[in-house]
């Protein structure tokens, strides 16, 4: 039989050539196929941009343009009837995820947060609910909600940590430091065990070098999340750090460091980690910089091709 790339792969989660836990074999061995993950904004804030821990928010964050708030969202279930209808025309929208993306998606009262995951646990198709938030805004309440919720439908919540570097943290304007996420973490486990955390990372945040990120990968590794995105630094019109770039006092990364530092990441992370996602989408209107991120498949396949150049997987420098 002849040898291909997927036959002789060593990495265990798998069942195509690639050499890292992808989400589509998560959704396969989870849910028995793709489910589509549904964006929905819940008309939140961020306490990093209305002044609780922090105003102007982080400095890549284009939340706080005008863009963004002229328009106040559609209700939730109109929001969700519309991405599936598009969705539809596509693929399958069988099974889906609610995805509360928009903002800090805990930063409310433990009833705001019920009542939207109640209904959005309800919503045709639903299979699990995703919250994208931050670890400052995960009360023990709220844990202890998510705990009775998660026993009834799977749930993820996203955490935003992107640098476990407190200098880092201060320069980009995070509003809290690697204690505090770790500490949200750790509540997470005791409080409401059966809830996913998803921790997402950035590389190529200002200041930054290889170490830095590499060191991220590592304290990330040691907290064992369930899932991991990983993000490359996308700089945004209208934004501190789009200013930044372009006074010349930021450059993004290359192609080539990016996914140079991104294989090492993945094998320094657990190899039994989901990688939710490896890229950005860097197709909006708004992005500045870099121009090659709007091409995600070729960023996708070199990570592939790196991989398989080195001879190594996922996990295969993880030490527990
Ligand atoms: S935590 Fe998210 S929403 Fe808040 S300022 Fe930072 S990037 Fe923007």
């Amino acid at each position: 039989m002849k040898t291909t790339q997927a036959s002789s792969n060593p990495y265990p989660h798998t069942d195509s050539n690639k050499r890292y836990y992808t989400y589509d074999y998560y959704m396969k061995k989870t849910f028995g196929g793709k489910c589509a993950k549904i964006p929905l904004d819940a008309g939140f804030t961020c306490p990093n941009i209305d002044g609780r821990c922090g105003t102007g928010g982080c400095i890549y964050c284009s939340s706080g343009s005008a863009a963004h708030r002229e328009t106040a969202p559609l209700p939730l279930r109109e929001q969700y009837r519309l991405h599936r209808e598009q969705l539809s025309q596509k693929w399958s929208v069988e099974r889906c995820i609610p995805y509360f993306q928009a903002h800090t998606n805990t930063y409310a009262p433990v009833s705001t947060v019920k009542t939207i995951c109640e209904e959005a646990a309800a919503y045709k198709g639903a299979v699990a609910l995703s919250l994208a938030t931050r670890a400052d805004c995960l009360e023990d309440e709220k844990l202890l909600y998510f705990d009775g919720l998660s026993r009834r439908i799977p749930v993820v919540l996203e955490l935003g940590l992107q640098s476990a570097s407190d200098e880092t943290a201060r320069r980009i304007n995070r509003g809290h430091d690697f204690a505090a996420f770790a500490d949200a973490v750790a509540r997470i486990r005791r409080l409401s065990p059966k809830v996913q955390i998803c921790i997402h990372v950035i590389n190529g945040l200002p200041g930054e070098g290889r170490e830095d990120m590499l060191e991220t990968a590592r304290r990330v590794a040691a907290l064992r999340p369930d899932q991991v995105k990983i993000h490359l630094m996308h700089v945004l019109r209208d934004t501190p750090l789009g200013r930044m770039y372009e006074e010349g006092k930021y450059t993004p990364m290359t192609r080539e460091e990016y996914v140079s530092v991104t294989v090492d990441q993945l094998e320094l992370l657990p190899p039994d980690t989901v990688i939710g996602r490896l890229t950005g989408d860097g197709l909006s209107d708004e992005l500045l910089a870099p121009d090659w991120s709007r091409k995600k498949t070729v960023v996708l396949n070199e990570i592939d091709k790196e991989l398989y150049r080195r001879g190594t997987y996922q996990g295969i420098r993880y030490t527990p």
